[in-house]
């Protein structure tokens, strides 16, 4: 079956200065590594086969691409704002998402694990690379690393120093291993200073990191300074 990223289908056998189109469709063929060449030749045996279309595969990708923190974020300012919410999240936290109309349950098992001054939970995929995608969106290089997931069990603390955060001395770490069947979302503390804020602007100081625990939410100064920063 040809695909139309077969590596070089005519070895050899072509002239160059009589195809000059062909030297693009191979620089593009050689540019692709031995896994995407292989997702591209699925995905045609899955087309040929008629069990999926190009345009469901288009539909699956554009709603892999469109989540992304900003729908964590959400489930941490209301539980922030909500204590009641908070602990629903904490009891149940797929009936809880979907509350708020996020549906979760592509998620065998979501937990949401609350970070105190006592206990700071830290995310890592031990085997691969399994993350909350529906709250958080694609993973990060670093999480699908080996040295973020080695050093994140053998090294907690060293681990989140490289990513450029300090934990609190004497704080416990918990380091949580994703599975296929399990995904954990972090409850980052609430930022001191926000007394009284609404939902709306606590959203701002959510942080990706923070809901993976390798960060904190961000201060009330850091997201002034942040914002002076975009503006300036
Ligand atoms: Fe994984």
């Amino acid at each position: 079956m040809a695909t139309n990223f077969d590596p070089d289908p005519h070895p050899h056998q072509h002239d160059h200065d009589a195809h000059p189109e062909y030297d693009t469709v191979e620089r593009v063929e050689h540019e692709l590594d031995y896994f995407q060449v292989r997702v591209l030749a699925l995905a045609d045996i899955l087309k040929e086969k008629g069990l999926l279309t190009t345009d469901e595969m288009r539909r699956a990708v554009e709603n892999i691409y469109s989540k992304s923190p900003a729908i964590g974020s959400r489930v941490v300012a209301r539980s922030w704002a909500d204590p009641a919410f908070k602990d629903r999240l904490l009891e149940d936290a797929s009936a809880a998402c979907l509350e708020l109309g996020i549906d979760t349950s592509s998620i065998n098992h979501l937990v949401a694990l609350e970070n105190t001054d006592e206990i700071h939970y830290m995310v890592v995929c031990t085997l691969c690379s399994c993350y909350p995608r529906l709250l958080l969106g694609q993973p990060p290089t670093w999480y699908k690393s080996f040295p973020y997931r080695s050093k994140a069990v053998a090294d907690p603390r060293g681990a989140l120093a490289d990513l450029g955060y300090e934990a609190p001395e004497g704080i416990e770490l918990r380091v949580v291993d994703s599975t296929a069947d399990c995904r954990y979302l972090v409850l980052p503390r609430r930022p001191a200073g926000t007394d009284g804020w609404s939902e709306e602007k606590l959203l701002a100081l959510v942080t990706r990191d923070s809901m993976i625990g390798v960060g904190d939410a961000l201060s009330p100064e850091e997201y002034e300074a942040g914002q002076e920063a975009v503006a300036g």
